[in-house]
């Protein structure tokens, strides 16, 4: 090889060795500035480990000190708990899961008196021996060991009642027993004696209270019947003396007298009822009755009342609904007349309404249950939201300046709430001040008989009728009722109006009094006019009525307010053809048996003016003797007479009837006694009716007017238009002199 070759060859080794010299020093620079960074990391990590190391060191240190001060707290805490603990007058200890004492206050402590047995780590069974062992539980007769087992039992058991203990020294001790989640027993002792003793005590007050309860209700009871029997001689006398001719200034004293008389009556039954229905002895007498006959009766009978007043007195007693049901009627219209006259009481003008609704469902037949709406519906002074919902408590007047002006003893809607509360039935009431109050009660009342549907069917030839009726509320009532019987009505409010819609018209409806033209001057134009069709006069005195010239023009006179039997007869008496009169029917026949002559005489004067024939026996016997002579419609009993008495003369009378002697004749007993016990008594003995005494004139006659067999003449004079069949009517006359 030459020099030449040999130098280059060299020098492209240098070269190449100088190559590859440089790049490993390139890679070593790489290499340091790998470890450069990754140094640099490395030390970036060691400082933030030393921080995180230094944090958690410091919250170390931290929750040593919490730890610290927590317990201390737990300490003053545990400390504070039991201190509070150890004062607790009552005992206070903790089982664990094995019944072992593990702690007790002294009040709990104390009860073994310093026994150095019971201490923490006691058996509970074993403080059980002790307590008996010592005496230190008052057991009575009880075997100890049985005791003991009843009480263990106890503990075991899951949540254990609470128990009260006797001990030795009179103490009484109730043991309540909380088992907590892990096992443990919380005993608390507390320390009852005077609660127990407490008790005792109200339980002596309560019966004391009881018994001179008791004492004042049957002095009350005793106090009516001894006020009620002189207040008869009063109140019956007063009547009769306004019979008699007196001068304008005696008839006021004497009506002062028995206005007076009647008022200190309803006090005294007020407070009577109250006292019974309070005492528990309010027993209801449930059999039939006619709810229109009675709802129309009160409305009769306050009448005179409201007409004084200006006020209107309306019935709506549903047209669908039957009249008979069984319940206690006496009580029922207690009740309603409470409502009806404290709605008269509390309304100057407008009117006073009492509806009688069946609810939806109702069955019609005997037998089955009809709910009943009766409302009673003013146009009065109304009632204070406020007050509303006291108004049914005792005693509870609403007091206003107002209200202060009217009588009463605030007892009448409380006896009447616990009256239908007694029926299973409700009250209410809805009220606007100034506006007017509707008071309400639901009944549920068995059926006695349904509604007779022929009474429904309308005469043949009837289908419009024109109602003339100024007075809107009876006016609306009118058309709902000739409406459901399936009449076209045309209604207006006077006669001038009505004398221009006669077109198609069958039948003429009008109020009698009103204003320009009446209703008997109506009647007439229309007979002058050429107008045939029949006219019914609903008028509030039917009595003027029946002697008006003009009576001639009208077909019936109708009693306002219209009963449905009223209507349901007019309506059959105006349809075309009818009118065939019955032969002369007798007169009824009225026995009374009254030892007393004074009660005789005011009997006889209360059924002077009625058209019967009335024979009075002076003791049972005769009572009897004349009911197989006389044979009476009726029969008054008075009850206690010498010789035989009332019930023993009925029973014989029974007796007779039962040996097939004709049918069931009514024996309404008069009596002075007022109390429950003695109705039930009567009514043994196969008396039908009570009156209390005094009597008075309206159920009397109401008794009689009820007892007319078919086919005699009404005891009534006022005969109507329609053969008499309507028994609604007590004059004018008749109601201001009851
Ligand atoms: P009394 O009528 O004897 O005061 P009640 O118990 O019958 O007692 O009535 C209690 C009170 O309820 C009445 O004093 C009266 O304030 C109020 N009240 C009852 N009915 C009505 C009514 N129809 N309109 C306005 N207030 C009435």
């Amino acid at each position: 090889m030459s020099l030449a070759n040999k130098l280059a060859e060299e020098r492209r080794a240098r070269l190449a060795a100088q190559r590859l010299l440089e790049q490993k020093q390139a890679e070593l620079q790489a290499a340091n500035r790998k470890l450069g960074k990754h140094a640099m990391r490395l030390s970036d990590e060691i400082v933030s480990t030393r921080a995180e190391v230094e944090t958690v060191r410091d919250e170390n240190r931290r929750v040593k000190s919490d730890l610290t001060v927590a317990n201390q707290k737990v300490e003053i805490a545990e400390r504070r708990l039991w201190h509070s603990i150890q004062t607790f007058q009552d005992g206070f200890a903790v089982f664990d899961a094995d019944s072992l004492l593990i702690a007790a206050n002294h009040a709990w402590l104390s009860v073994f008196d310093g026994l150095e047995a019971v201490r923490p780590g006691i058996r509970y069974v074993e403080i059980l021996q002790i307590l008996t062992d010592e005496g230190i539980v008052d057991i009575g007769e009880t075997d100890p060991a049985q005791w003991r087992e009843r009480m263990l039992d106890r503990w075991q058991g899951n949540d254990p009642s609470p128990e009260v203990i006797r001990l030795w020294n009179g103490a009484y001790i109730k043991l309540i027993d909380e088992r907590g989640q892990d096992g443990d027993v919380v005993n608390l002792a507390l320390n009852i004696t005077d609660t127990i003793r407490y008790e005792k005590e109200l339980k002596e007050a309560r019966r004391r209270a009881e018994d001179s309860s008791r004492a004042k209700s049957s002095f009350l009871a005793n106090m009516s019947h001894e006020i009620r029997t002189p207040m008869n001689g009063v109140v019956g006398m007063a009547e009769l003396l306004m019979e008699t001719g007196l001068t304008t200034e005696q008839r006021l004293y004497a009506d002062t007298i028995r206005n007076s008389g009647e008022a200190l009556l309803v006090i005294i039954n007020d407070v009577l009822d109250y006292s019974k229905i309070e005492a528990g002895k309010l027993v209801l007498h449930q059999e039939p009755f006619d709810l229109e006959r009675a709802v129309l009766e009160l409305v009769m009978l306050m009448q005179a009342n409201a007409r004084s007043k200006g006020l209107d007195l309306l019935v709506d007693y549903d047209m669908f609904l039957p009249s008979r049901f069984t319940g206690d009627p006496g009580r029922i219209r207690q009740v309603l007349t409470n409502l009806m006259g404290n709605a008269m009481k509390f309304t100057s003008e407008g009117h006073v309404l009492v509806r009688v609704v069946g609810m939806p469902g109702d069955a019609g037949d005997p037998g089955k249950t009809a709910r009943l709406h009766i409302t009673v519906e003013d146009t009065g002074i109304g009632i204070a939201s406020d007050k509303i919902q006291h108004i049914f408590g005792e005693f509870n007047q609403v007091e206003d300046a107002q209200n202060r002006k009217f009588e009463g003893t605030g007892l009448g809607l409380a006896i009447s709430k616990k009256l239908v509360t007694l029926m299973g039935g409700d009250i209410w009431v809805e009220s606007i001040e100034g506006r007017g109050s509707s008071f309400g009660i639901a009944l549920s009342l068995p059926v006695e008989a349904p509604l007779d549907p022929e009474l429904l069917r309308l005469p043949p030839g009837i289908g419009r009728a024109l109602i003339v009726e100024p007075h809107d509320t009876s006016r609306a009532i009118l058309e709902k009722q000739l409406g459901v019987l399936g009449l076209e009505t045309v209604a207006c409010a006077s006669a001038a109006e009505a004398l221009e819609r006669l077109e198609g018209v069958d039948l003429v409806l009008s109020d009698h009094h009103m204003q320009a033209m009446d209703g008997m001057e109506l009647a007439e134009a229309l007979r002058e006019g050429g107008h045939e069709m029949p006219v019914i006069l609903l008028s509030a005195s039917t009595g003027s009525a029946e002697q008006d010239p003009a009576r001639r023009f009208v077909q019936a006179v109708m009693q306002k307010p219209v009963s449905r039997p009223d209507l349901f007869a007019a309506l059959q008496s105006v349809a075309p053809g009818v009118s065939a009169k019955a032969a002369e029917p007798r007169t009824m026949r009225v026995l009374a048996a009254e030892d007393n002559r004074t009660n005789r005489l005011v009997f006889s004067k209360m059924v002077q003016a009625l058209d019967i024939e009335l024979e009075f026996a002076e003791d049972g016997a005769q009572a009897v003797a004349l009911f197989r002579s006389f044979r009476p419609d009726i029969v008054f009993m008075d009850i206690s007479m010498p010789g035989m008495d009332g019930k023993e003369a009925t029973t014989r009378i029974r007796d007779i009837e039962d040996s097939g002697d004709g049918g069931h004749v009514p024996v309404v007993a008069m009596t002075a006694h007022a109390m429950d016990g003695d109705e039930a008594g009567i009514l043994d003995a196969g008396l039908d009716h009570y009156l209390t005494k005094p009597l008075r004139k309206d159920a009397i006659l109401s008794h009689i007017r009820d007892a007319r067999p078919e086919g005699v003449r009404p005891p009534e004079a006022e005969v109507q238009s329609d053969g008499g069949r309507r028994n609604t009517g007590l004059s004018g006359e008749d109601i201001a002199a009851t």
